[in-house]
């Protein structure tokens, strides 16, 4: 099977002809219809099996009609939030975004922490639609006047074991009290164990579960 059963936009699939993406993984096809329904995912992947795609593709697509040139920042507003666990992710999480997005002209930056905050700010001033961030970093800048989470519309939490690994709970908990309740969640994981479960029920709706 191709990514044209996908009935993914002629700027996705060009970008993934650029990329010399033929055949989605096993994670994409059955990742992908159920993000472009709406639906909240439980997804366990491991790095590797193409788990990134499986929610840039779909959620790019989503917003693609709301993509414009505008300089104003208020044109602008984060629709979606990518959290991942570490700066490494964080940022090749971001390049994938961008080489996925090549040919949509939606904004998105990387926010991790072990840097300066004024490095981050002008793009964030700017207004980004897609933010992907290391949870510490991204309260340190939800703190500012620099930038609202009200809009988010889609959050993915990326290897959202390593992020209970690593303690992220707290800061977790804090950044889902600031979003919209109206919103689709996908949660990735390698693994599923309790916390997980837990983590999935108070902050997904209706979540299908996928595995692959
Ligand atoms: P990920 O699991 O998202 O880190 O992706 C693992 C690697 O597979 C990355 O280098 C991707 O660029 C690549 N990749 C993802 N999806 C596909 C695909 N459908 N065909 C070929 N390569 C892919």
């Amino acid at each position: 099977s191709s990514f044209a059963e996908l009935n993914l936009s002629p700027e996705i699939q060009r970008a993934l002809d650029d990329m010399g993406y033929q055949t989605p993984t096993p994670i994409q096809k059955q990742a992908i219809p159920l993000v472009l329904a709406g639906r909240d995912l439980m997804a366990q992947a491991q790095t590797g099996t193409g788990k990134t795609a499986a929610f840039a593709l779909p959620l790019l697509q989503k917003m693609q009609p709301f993509a414009n040139t505008s300089t104003s920042p208020a044109r602008h507003p984060v629709r979606a939030l990518v959290l991942a666990p570490t700066r490494e992710l964080a940022i090749q999480v971001y390049e994938s975004v961008v080489a996925y997005g090549k040919h949509i002209p939606l904004r998105s930056t990387v926010v991790y922490g072990g840097v300066g905050l004024d490095t981050q700010t002008p793009q964030l001033r700017a207004g980004v639609e897609v933010l992907v961030a290391t949870p510490g970093r991204l309260l340190d800048h939800a703190g500012s006047r620099v930038l609202s989470l009200a809009q988010v519309e889609y959050l993915v939490l990326d290897e959202a074991d390593r992020m209970l690994d690593m303690g992220f709970l707290p800061d977790l908990k804090r950044i889902l009290s600031l979003l919209p309740q109206n919103r689709q969640t996908l949660l990735f994981s390698a693994t599923f164990d309790d916390s997980i479960t837990r983590l999935a029920q108070s902050f997904l709706r209706d979540p299908l579960k996928v595995e692959v």
